[in-house]
This record gives structure tokens, sequence and C-alpha cells, in this order.
């Protein structure tokens, strides 16, 4: 009896990873259509000064919002569009609909703040990818000044030498770097040395655990320090209530995001907050 029960429970995880095998399949046509028929939207979270609560920066976060599976995250597809090799595209798509965005909000008379765009791994050793950024820094007219690149800890693992260069050129061109999801990668911290980097973006993990996990307030304190001790501006990422807000500002962390402030917003609605404080 145990051995049938066994093999039906066999059956019924080949089922499940199936049914899983052909969502995916979907999945993988629907985010080529989605890139096709311009499904793609960003949204704006505001960076917030901790110390002064104005907004100094933007960063985009791409949405999709499937006409029959409703929204998406990118938390979903963008490993998924890693893999079917449609990152680039849509990459860039992003980093240009930003840029855009950007010249947008100037013209329509807001002061100028920084605009962030996550870069994945995948990207990033594209042997394009610096041509790339130029090129839609001049074709959108972005001042790159107000440009910032986030990337992974893992990300910047592969291909040091060449990525230093890379990111020595950014920098030389006035665009800004960022280190996002600190503390969540395999890389040692040699990086931080080496590396021309301007933020240390601190997981909101360990934000989230503040006041749950004994330890964590001391991991952030230290997080703190160590950006600041290379000369990194320290954002932290999910900030969602009063208290924790208090305890970075205590910290002398520099900017937040997360919902106590904001949740990610679409351009317009940014654009009446940065008119605001014009
Ligand atoms: P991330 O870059 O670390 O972005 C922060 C994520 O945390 C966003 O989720 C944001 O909506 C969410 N968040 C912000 N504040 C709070 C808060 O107070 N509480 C909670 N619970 N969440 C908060 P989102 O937009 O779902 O993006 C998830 C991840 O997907 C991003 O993490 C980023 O790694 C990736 N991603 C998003 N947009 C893009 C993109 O355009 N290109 C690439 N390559 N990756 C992207
Ligand atoms: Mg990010
Ligand atoms: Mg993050
Ligand atoms: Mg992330």
């Amino acid at each position: 009896y145990g051995k049938v029960q066994g093999g039906n429970r066999i059956s019924e995880y080949t089922n499940e990873k199936s049914k899983q095998y052909n969502e995916l399949i979907l999945l993988e046509s629907d985010i080529r259509k989605a890139f096709k028929f311009n499904e793609f939207t960003l949204s704006y979270q505001p960076k917030v000064d901790v110390h002064t609560n104005e907004i100094v920066g933007v960063e985009a976060l791409i949405r999709w919002e499937h006409g029959k599976k409703g929204k998406i995250p990118p938390s979903l597809f963008i490993p998924i569009a890693e893999e079917i090799g449609m990152i680039d595209q849509i990459g860039e798509w992003v980093l240009r609909e930003a840029c855009k965005q950007f010249v947008r909000w100037q013209e329509s008379g807001a002061n100028p703040v920084m605009v962030a765009v996550n870069i994945s791994a995948v990207e990033l050793q594209h042997p394009d990818f610096l041509s790339r950024v130029k090129q839609i820094i001049k074709e959108t007219g972005m001042d790159p000044n107000y440009l910032e690149i986030e990337i992974t800890e893992n990300s910047v693992m592969q291909n040091t030498e060449e990525c230093i260069e890379m990111m020595n050129e950014l920098r030389s061109m006035g665009v800004s770097l960022s280190i996002d999801d600190f503390g969540t990668g395999y890389s040692s911290m040699g990086y931080l040395q080496k590396f021309p980097i301007n933020y240390l973006k601190i997981d909101q993990s360990f934000i989230k655990e503040l006041f749950e996990e004994s330890g964590s307030a001391e991991i952030i304190k230290a997080m703190i320090q160590l950006g600041h001790t290379f000369g990194l501006k320290v954002v932290a990422e999910g900030v969602e209530g009063e208290q924790i807000l208090s305890f970075i500002r205590n910290q002398k962390c520099d900017y937040y995001q997360g919902y106590f402030y904001s949740k990610p917003l679409e351009a317009d609605l940014i654009e009446e907050k940065l008119l605001a404080f014009s």
C-alpha cells in the first residue's frame, strides 16, 4: 500500500512539475509579446534624505500588467527574461524610458533629482553595455550627472577587471553607481575598496528584521559605518515605519526608500511631488 501511495505522490509531483514547466513556457512567449506590444511600464519610488525628508532621487522599477494574469512582479519575470535572452532589449528599454522621463520632468519645471535604473548581471556582461548607455544618454538628452546605475554584489563578482574598467568609464561620464541589496550577495567585501561606487543600498531583509531578530540592529549599524568608512552614501531599503526611520536616522544613514514615505508611483504623480519641492 505504501508503495502505491508513494507512486501516486510521485505522479502528483511530476504533474505539478510539468504544470510549472508549461506555465514557464507560456510566460516566456508572453514576455516576448509584452515587449513587442509595449506592455511594460515604469514606476518610480522616491529616495528620500533621512534628515531633511526631501526627495533626492527616484528608482525606476519595471511593471507588467498581463492581459489575463494581471500584475506580474519583476522578481518573477526578470530572471526568465535573462534566461531567454530578452533582458538586453528590456533593459535598454528601461534605461531609455527612465532617461526620457527625467527630461520630461525637467521640462515640467521640476528641480532635477537622481534617476536610478536597475541593471541585471546579464546586461552588465554584454560587451555593448557601455556604448548602449552612452548612446541612450546622447539620444535622450539625459544629464549623466543625474543617472544612477544599480547593480548587485553578485553581478560585479564576474569579470572583475573589465567590470572595474567599465565602472570607471561610467563614473568619468558623470554616472553614479550603487550596490543594490547590499548584504545578500556571496561576495567578499574587497570590492568596496576596488570599485568606484557611490551608494550602498542596505537590503530590505535587514531593515524588516530590525525589531524582530536580535543582532539586526548591530548589522545595520555596522553596514552604515562600513559604507561611510569607504566614503559612500548609505541608503536603507524597505523602510515601512517611523520607528525604523528614527533608528536609521540616529545611525546617520543618509537616504531611505520605502512604503513609509511612498510606494513606487507612476511618473505623473512623481512629477507632482517634484513640483511641490521646486
Ligand atoms: P530592488 O531594486 O531592490 O527594488 C526594491 C523593491 O522593493 C521593489 O520591488 C520595491 O517596490 C520594493 N519596495 C520598496 N519599498 C518597499 C517597502 O517599504 N516594503 C516592501 N515590502 N517592499 C518595498 P519590485 O518593484 O517588485 O522589484 C523587485 C526587484 O526586481 C528589484 O529589487 C530589482 O532587483 C528587480 N527589478 C525591478 N525593476 C527592474 C528593472 O527595470 N530591471 C531589472 N534588471 N531589474 C528590475
Ligand atoms: Mg534597486
Ligand atoms: Mg534592493
Ligand atoms: Mg533586488
